[in-house]
């Protein structure tokens, strides 16, 4: 076990041992995917949140479905109230607000300790991600927020993956490198920053992440 790893497995440790109701967030992305198999390894049945866009790639579905199956993900499927498909076209700040801030703001009432796959390394807009952080939701109920993985790079991402046997969402075979949303997925435009491809360049994050404190203070 690396370095990396064991400080991984370290703090998740430590979070889930002071948690009431912890969960983590994933798009099945290769991070996030690494993520569920560390926090496994201490809370098997810890609630994976995904985040049905209804605007996911067919194949993002699938593998998402086969992981679950194979790995017997406590998932937990989270969709806006009444989806608007192809909002998109018109408006992407209201689409992702619709189909996913909205939503998963909503869903995150119900717990304390927040795992997110989030890096440093995956754009100029997370450069300055802190391992936790507290997150305060519009209704004023704070989280703690926690990012085990904030100092990887996306080379120690891929070599656990490998390392560990855990195949990956298949799209990365065709060049992309952060994938989300089809209509807004696109291949990375600056080879530096992962997430060009995200929102044809128009903007790097959809607005869940954009509460970033600089302090790292936890609740
Ligand atoms: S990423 Fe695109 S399709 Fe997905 S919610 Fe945002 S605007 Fe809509």
């Amino acid at each position: 076990m690396s370095r990396e790893d064991a400080d991984a497995i370290e703090l998740i440790a430590k979070q889930l041992a002071t948690a009431q109701a912890p969960c983590v967030t994933s798009s099945f992305q290769a991070g996030g995917v690494v993520l569920i198999h560390l926090l496994r390894m201490v809370r098997p049945d810890i609630p994976v949140l995904f985040l049905d866009t209804v605007h996911h790639f067919a194949d993002t579905y699938a593998y998402r479905d086969d992981l679950v199956d194979r790995w017997r993900l406590n998932v937990i499927t989270i969709r806006a109230a009444e989806p608007r498909p192809g909002l998109w076209q018109t408006d992407t700040t209201a689409c992702c607000a619709r189909h996913k801030v909205e939503p998963l703001f909503a869903a995150l009432e119900a717990y304390d300790v927040w795992f997110t796959a989030l890096r440093r390394d995956q754009s100029p807009s997370r450069a300055h991600l802190a391992l936790m952080e507290r997150f305060t939701l519009p209704t004023g109920k704070a989280l703690r927020k926690v990012s085990p993985l904030a100092g990887w790079t996306t080379k120690q991402v891929w070599a656990y993956a490998k390392a560990h046997e855990i195949p990956l969402l298949p799209l990365y075979d065709c060049g992309y490198r952060s994938i989300g949303c089809e209509p807004c997925t696109s291949l990375p435009v600056d080879p530096s920053n992962p997430r060009s491809g995200r929102w044809r360049g128009e903007k790097l994050e959809c607005g869940i992440h954009l509460h970033v404190a600089p302090s790292g203070v936890a609740p």
